[in-house]
């Protein structure tokens, strides 16, 4: 760590404060994680969030897009950093056992009960950003420019980032040069890792329905059977990844449902597939969905099909690819004040609509993750080749980031990567 330049002065300045800070993030943290919200139902939260903001001098605005909320600390000229957390939680029951555990049991948007879990660690990316927040808010004599904390709702459902676009968003907040944002993962707590290009994949849920003539089990001459048909484009669409796409490019193509019929001796007149596909370029999600597109017209064709499928897309997320000259920026900031816990990553096949805020604003944007797993626990599950099935990973009822070092380091990567933008007022 060099502590001579001003950016760096500015950095442990600001950073000094944590000490003051870190009781009541800790108290804060165990507190959200036992009240859960679901997505577009997180009003407590977005309470909470608008209480506090306003408190350290923030001009706030709730209600964006729904619960979403939208602080902003003006101070002097400068550049303006957006920085994000996602507040929602799941519809997951909490098998963590911790004496903060959720015990919360909610209505879902269908009207059926369901027990709600921070499974995602959103209420680590809420904490962090309050903190980090606090920190810039009692340290603003070190830094200049506009800080915006923006705290999304409902990235599970992947709709929170664009309906606070939709919302007027960047009528509130008309220009920013940067957007950052952070993940808590399976790693181990106290590193942060990035990396430059596409880190996130692109998601697209697909529902095909496809037609055919229904008609009695024992007189198959008077069907068109859209089971078959239905199995033909299964066994088709195998071949997307393995004969269309170049080897070594990340694609998935996974048909997760398939229903057709309701006895054995009646043949349906229809079928319903459901396919998830994830992708790491525009070009390839584009080439993908059209590859399937083609086959499943084709196969339909094939079959003589009465009627032309349908095609509906749902659950999509925007390809998540870090700016080559924002990233190295923040990495290199990560390198000087977090020395060998700054780590590179690999492209995650996880999703996020974190991207769509920038891309409303038209600037470019980063986005890193910070570990959550007990490093002991981590070191031994590595040790003896039982990472997959030790760590808890994110969505399961066991995933509860360690309070320590994560939230200090989810705070500390939030100041750290302002600064390197908002730099210093005597420069
Ligand atoms: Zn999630
Ligand atoms: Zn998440």
């Amino acid at each position: 760590m060099s502590a001579s330049t001003p950016a760096n002065v500015a950095r442990d300045a600001v950073l000094a404060r944590l000490a003051d800070v870190r009781p009541w993030q800790e108290d804060y943290y165990r507190n959200l994680h036992a009240h859960p919200e679901l997505s577009h139902l997180e009003v407590e939260t977005a309470e909470g969030v608008a209480t506090n903001l306003r408190a350290d001098g923030f001009d706030v605005r709730q209600g964006v897009g729904g619960t979403g909320v939208v602080g902003v600390l003006r101070n002097g000229d400068g550049p303006t950093v957006l920085a994000r957390a996602d507040m929602d939680a799941l519809p997951v029951t909490e098998l963590t056992g911790l004496p903060y555990a959720s015990e919360i049991v909610t209505k879902d948007a269908h009207g059926d009960a369901v027990s709600v879990m921070h499974a995602c660690g959103h209420d680590v990316h809420v904490t962090c950003l309050l903190g980090a927040a606090r920190l810039l808010a009692a340290g603003r004599d070190h830094w200049a420019g506009t800080l915006v904390a923006l705290f999304q709702p409902a990235e599970e459902t992947g709709d929170g980032a664009k309906q606070m676009v939709a919302d007027g968003l960047t009528d509130l907040v008309p220009s920013i040069d940067v957007a950052m944002a952070q993940h808590v993962l399976a790693m181990p707590a106290g590193h942060v890792a990035t990396k430059v290009g596409p880190v996130l994949a692109a998601a697209d849920s697909m529902r095909i329905t496809v037609f055919g003539r229904g008609s009695h089990g024992s007189m198959p001459q008077a069907s068109i059977d859209p089971v078959v048909l239905a199995a033909m484009i299964v066994v088709r669409l195998q071949t997307v990844v393995s004969r269309e796409t170049r080897p070594g490019e990340p694609v998935v193509v996974t048909v997760g449902s398939l229903r057709a019929g309701t006895k054995s001796n009646v043949i349906a007149d229809r079928a319903v597939i459901e396919l998830n596909v994830r992708t790491f370029s525009e070009a390839s999600r584009t080439a993908t969905l059209a590859a399937i597109t083609r086959i499943v017209n084709a196969e339909c064709d094939a079959s003589g099909s009465p009627e032309p499928p349908t095609f509906e897309l749902f659950d999509q997320f925007p390809l998540t690819t870090n700016d080559e000259s924002v990233t190295d920026r923040v990495a290199g900031a990560f390198g000087e004040h977090f020395g060998p816990r700054a780590l590179s990553i690999e492209a995650q096949s996880a999703s996020e609509d974190f991207s769509d805020l920038a891309v409303a604003y038209g600037v470019p944007y980063t986005y890193w993750g910070i570990g959550g797993t007990d490093p002991d626990l981590y070191d031994r599950a590595m040790r003896e080749g039982r990472v997959a099935s030790d760590v808890p990973v994110n969505h399961s009822g066991y995933f509860a980031p360690v309070i320590q070092p994560t939230l200090d380091t989810g705070t500390e990567a939030l100041v750290v990567a302002a600064l390197a933008w908002l730099g210093n007022p005597g420069a």
